[in-house]
């Protein structure tokens, strides 16, 4: 799998859109991998796991291509991760020119009440030849094409999942948006190996809230997958997600992280699993 970082950025962005805090203004006069947009990922040009408000920016510098989009996976409809109003523009007139499928939206059945809710019965229908939405049920594998899409439980509000997403016997968990892994979720992950793990990191310092992960949860959740065999020497460990709030722009955070063996994603990254 070829993964390409579009967004790694918690909500607001980083800086955040209205935030003037001495990182924000930082990252704005330091510019390259200090700005954060927000968290998605595209997997062999095919596969976007979330659909950020920032996709029309990551598409403007000619480096990712959309043309070849098949799969939209949601994580969750919180609209940092799911701006459903961008789904309309791909179809007719909005979209001319593109010779591709009917793109899937594949999530939990939150995903199709908000898509119904955000772009009402009349817009659905337009948007049928263009589109199809696919339920995902917790802990059962999917296919997508050559992939195969497990949702498991995340820790952040009712029906956000993280994702193990496998092909050709390789294994990515991407999680976006939550707090320490329940209990299922180990379970389900226990004794898997993965190659790759991509996950929340939103205030490496510190959390007021379950939602989110610190650096002290991720190393948490690294030395487990290694005690329980789903990680090995050979799995890439990366952090993404990062709000400004911990006050820490690109440099020092990947000081921080390294010693702990945990890579910090940024916009652009392009990693081979
Ligand atoms: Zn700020
Ligand atoms: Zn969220
Ligand atoms: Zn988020």
């Amino acid at each position: 799998m070829h993964i390409r970082y579009l967004g790694t950025g918690s909500a607001e962005g980083f800086p955040g859109v209205f935030c003037q805090c001495p990182a924000c203004e930082a990252a704005r006069a330091e510019g390259g991998r200090n700005i954060r947009r927000r968290a998605s990922m595209l997997i062999d040009g095919a596969l976007l796991v979330d659909l950020s408000p920032d996709l029309l920016v990551n598409s403007l510098d000619g480096k990712v291509d959309l043309g070849g989009l098949q799969y939209l996976l949601i994580t969750h409809i919180h609209a940092a991760h799911f701006y459903v109003s961008e789904l309309k523009n791909l179809r007719t007139p909005y979209a001319l020119g593109a010779d591709r499928e009917r793109v899937g939206v594949f999530g939990g059945a939150a995903v199709r009440t908000r898509m119904e809710l955000v772009l009402g019965a009349e817009e659905m229908e337009r948007l049928a030849p263009f589109l199809y939405f696919e339920e995902l049920k917790l802990f059962e594998p999917h296919p997508l094409g050559p992939y195969t899409v497990t949702p498991l439980q995340a820790r952040h509000g009712k029906g956000a999942f993280i994702y193990l997403i496998e092909k050709d016997g390789r294994a990515l968990l991407y999680g976006n948006d939550t707090g320490f892994f329940p209990e299922e979720t180990w379970d389900y992950l226990t004794g898997r190996h993965i190659d790759f793990v991509s996950m929340d990191c939103t205030n490496p310092i510190h959390s007021d809230t379950q939602n989110h992960m610190t650096l002290e949860d991720n190393i948490t959740v690294k030395r487990r997958l290694f005690q329980q065999k789903s990680a090995s020497a050979h799995t890439r460990y990366l952090a993404t997600h990062f709000s400004h709030t911990s006050g820490l722009l690109h440099r020092p955070l990947e000081e921080r992280l390294r010693l702990y063996g945990i890579g910090v994603a940024y916009d652009g990254l392009e990693v081979e699993v």
